[in-house]
């Protein structure tokens, strides 16, 4: 197996060069050239990205994407121990495939105040190392709440990482300022705010935004967030929710779009993709996605952007079933502990949610890799290792051929 540092191998591609390509790539004209161009320093675009999605070689594309995942990570797969905390589901949006936005005078609308979301994160303290939170677009909240909010959560807690905010919430919150959205995360990153999750990507395609999530921002606003983020040093994640309505280009399109803004302002530091879940939402001609296709959009991720460092299998929306195979079609992160979520679970995820580091750890070493803890950032990293199982059957898994 190839020996890759924990941080990963930036000269994957060289890498890449010399393994051995397996015969459902071999075969696959297709995959031979997009193994061709990413080996020789080129990417996969819009077309290409296309015929991928379209293609009948799914284990084709998912030992490509595994291959490509191999000569940057080898066998170690990442987590981190995290708490997610939603600050608020009152919204004054109402996106269609949205199960968590309440109205303000809904029986079960919050708000969290500042010490309220200390209470939440109080009990986990000692046992994570970033809180992820992001929540509606209240009504009367500005960046002075927000401020507030990380600044009493960096004082209380100095050492968690605050990984917060969507796109559309940096938005809301300087049109409500009357700041620019430059002014606001130099004031949030002040307060303590560290990097953001990315949310809110939904499909980069404006034609699909109007249908889905009509009000919310357009696709060069969410990309020019993240641009102005990165220009501060705030390093970010991106996503892409697929299944409501987009075809296949748009999602290639999508793609294309993330890898030519990481090609300018290079913060984007893992990519998140996860299928539309219709529980309680208001989208019925959305055409939700199989096993199949979830593993697929992950294999094409892998395959695409190639100037992305990671790409994650979401347990919280595909569940860890889904996400172990993900670790073998492209995948190398499964996020973290958690320990509580709505926005997914409110639209019928039922991912378990009180996994701990041994849980995450077997489930990465059950698909024969290897576990690595990471920061939030990826700059730090330790080798995992579990408490040994009594009496566990472990079986050998499988090699891809
Ligand atoms: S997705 Fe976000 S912006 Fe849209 S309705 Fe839900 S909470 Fe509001």
């Amino acid at each position: 197996m190839i020996d890759v540092p924990l941080s990963g191998n930036s000269d994957w591609r060289k890498v890449l060069k010399t393994l051995p390509l397996p015969l459902s790539v071999e075969t696959d004209p297709l995959l031979v050239e997009c193994f061709n161009l990413l080996s020789s320093g080129g990417y996969v675009g819009v077309e290409k990205g296309l015929e991928l999605f379209e293609s009948n070689n799914l284990s084709g594309v998912s030992a490509l994407a595994d291959l490509i995942k191999k000569s940057r990570f080898g066998k170690h797969v990442y987590f981190n121990d995290n708490l997610h905390v939603n600050t608020t589901n009152i919204c004054v949006l109402a996106c269609r495939f949205c199960a968590f936005r309440k109205g303000p005078r809904h029986n079960d609308a919050y708000a969290l105040t500042v010490e309220e979301y200390l209470h939440r994160i109080e009990p986990f303290s000692q046992m994570i190392d970033e809180v992820h939170s992001v929540g509606g677009l209240h009504p009367d909240w500005t960046v002075t709440y927000y401020e507030e909010l990380y600044s009493a959560a960096k004082n209380t807690y100095p050492n968690i990482h605050i990984k917060s905010l969507t796109a559309v919430e940096v938005k809301h919150i300087a049109s409500r300022s009357g700041i620019t959205v430059k002014e606001t995360l130099s004031r949030l990153k002040s307060a303590g705010l560290d990097s953001l999750p990315g949310g809110g990507a939904e499909i980069l395609v404006d034609t699909v935004r109007n249908r889905i999530c009509r009000g919310k921002e357009s696709s060069d606003e969410y990309l020019k967030i993240h641009e102005v983020a990165h220009e501060l040093g705030i390093k970010t994640n991106c996503t892409m929710l697929f299944g409501t309505v987009e075809t296949l280009r748009e999602r290639a399109i999508h793609l294309s779009k993330l890898r030519n803004q990481q090609a300018q302002s290079k913060g984007f530091q893992c990519f998140v993709p996860y299928p539309f879940l219709p529980d309680k939402t208001r989208l019925p001609e959305a055409q939700l996605a199989s096993m199949n296709e979830i593993i697929r959009v992950i294999a094409i991720s892998r395959i695409m952007l190639d100037n992305i460092p990671h790409i994650k299998a979401y347990r919280m929306n595909i569940g860890s079933h889904v996400a172990s195979i993900a670790l073998n079609s492209g995948a190398d992160d499964i996020d973290g502990t958690v320990n509580h979520e709505e926005i997914m679970h409110e639209a019928g995820s039922s991912a378990k949610l009180d996994s701990d580091s041994d849980e995450l750890a077997r489930l990465i070493e059950d698909v024969d890799s290897v576990p690595v803890k990471r920061n939030t950032t990826y700059t730090d990293f330790t080798r995992y290792r579990r408490k040994p199982d009594n009496g566990r059957r472990n079986l050998p898994v499988a090699q891809l051929v």
